[in-house]
């Protein structure tokens, strides 16, 4: 557990929050100054000693991102592929699948879009069955409906651990520990879970795992990676492959990698990998369960405030809540709620129905605020929101 002291160093750690108060961490978190002055001394590096030459003096600490991401999610390095976001990651592993007219792919309803929407992409090739796992009284997918779900035809399990829009916390390692009995992949897209909850590859049981660098885990945007285990790489082809993820031998033959570095291009923004690892070494030195603790408790706060703020409903569901905490205001658009909080220094972002359609439809929701706090965050800046919010 973080001690006050240990809040204190956090902050003074955090410029940001000398100038906002900053609940947009869902979105992008505000990096911790040692990530940014990686970012800016690597760059620095490139324009004075140039791209390759910086390449070469850094290659150690670049080569040094996997192991530190490895570490994060109790995976081996050579199951890591750093790519540009959490999309490019996921999609990296589902078109990697040899996907058959007839295949099955059992998704959850809090599924995120871009997920969604590649599922309804691929059947325009390929005639797929998307099936969505009902949920139970808490809003979360119905683990105990699985079994009877997973025929010999479901190719792959799909779920988001972590939605955009509510403070769920999809028991992964629940719906591992069922899945883990067929012969289908389970991909999980943990993009809001890295950084905030402990994962471990080998607890959930997940062959694939997405994850972004700019929310959780406070890394610079415009990184990413995908895991992929080590039991089903030789299984996957990557959909498109370069000089990197292969190698030309010969007029007619090429050799594809074996690791996963096979889902990464050749090019990619170093800076922005050695700010990565920065972010995730800084996290193994203050803990990930210490994270998540803390963000269990500022989650659970801010809940209990806003429930007390007439007008104001929370549209939390799921039996574990973390750090995302969603609303609605009497009278108020999502925007209106933004723009005003803006105004005040505070910042919060909303999500409207096309983020997460099926979830957002059954509810009867067209949009949500999310206010999402992180373990750098203070009660001190939740009342000063609420406050904020009560006057609207
Ligand atoms: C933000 C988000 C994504 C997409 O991440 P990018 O890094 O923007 O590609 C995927 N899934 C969930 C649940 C998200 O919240």
């Amino acid at each position: 557990m973080f001690s006050s002291e240990d809040i204190i160093r956090f902050r003074e750690d955090t410029e940001g929050v000398n100038h906002v108060i900053h609940l947009n961490n869902a979105g992008a978190s505000l990096p911790p100054n040692p990530v940014r002055r990686r970012v800016v001394e690597y760059l620095e590096e490139e324009m004075t000693l140039g791209g390759y030459e910086t390449h070469t003096k850094y290659f150690e600490e670049i080569e040094g991102t996997y192991g530190s991401i490895a570490r994060l999610i109790n995976a081996d390095e050579s199951e890591i592929a750093l790519v540009e976001n959490a999309t490019v990651a996921w999609n990296a592993g589902f078109q990697a699948i040899d996907w058959k007219d007839g295949d099955v792919i059992l998704v959850t309803t809090a599924d995120y879009a871009s997920n969604y929407l590649s599922y309804l992409h691929l059947q325009r090739k390929v005639n797929v069955k998307i099936e969505v796992i009902p949920n139970d009284e808490f809003g979360q997918p119905d683990i105990g409906a699985l079994p009877l779900m997973l025929n010999e035809q479901v190719k792959m399990v799909s779920v988001t651990h972590m939605p955009t829009n509510s403070g769920l916390l999809v028991d992964a390692e629940g719906i591992g520990a069922v899945v883990r009995e067929h012969p289908c992949i389970y991909l999980l897209d943990a993009c809001q879970t890295v950084g905030q909850y402990p994962l471990d590859v080998e607890r959930i049981g997940c062959d694939l795992l997405s994850a972004t660098g700019r929310k959780y885990l406070r890394g610079p945007r415009g990184t990413g990676f995908l895991f992929a285990s080590n039991n089903i790489l030789d299984q996957l082809t990557p959909a498109w492959i370069d000089l990197h993820s292969a190698e030309w031998t010969g007029k007619n033959e090429y050799i594809i990698r074996s690791d996963a570095r096979k889902f990464e291009n050749w090019e990619g923004n170093r800076a922005g990998t050695v700010g990565l690892k920065t972010a995730v070494d800084y996290i193994l030195e203050i803990g990930i369960n210490n994270i998540w603790e803390r963000i269990l408790e500022l989650g659970a706060y801010t809940r209990k405030r806003l429930a007390e703020i007439d007008g104001v409903t929370l549209r939390d569901i799921g039996k574990v809540k973390g750090g995302i905490v969603s609303f609605t205001v009497a009278g108020k658009t999502a925007e209106e709620v933004k723009v005003y909080l803006h105004s005040k220094g505070i910042n919060v972002s909303w999500n409207g129905r096309a983020n997460t359609f099926l979830d957002m439809s059954d509810r009867g929701l067209d949009e949500i605020v999310r206010a999402c706090v992180h373990y750098y965050n203070t009660k001190e800046e939740v009342n000063i929101f609420c406050k904020a919010l009560s006057e609207i």
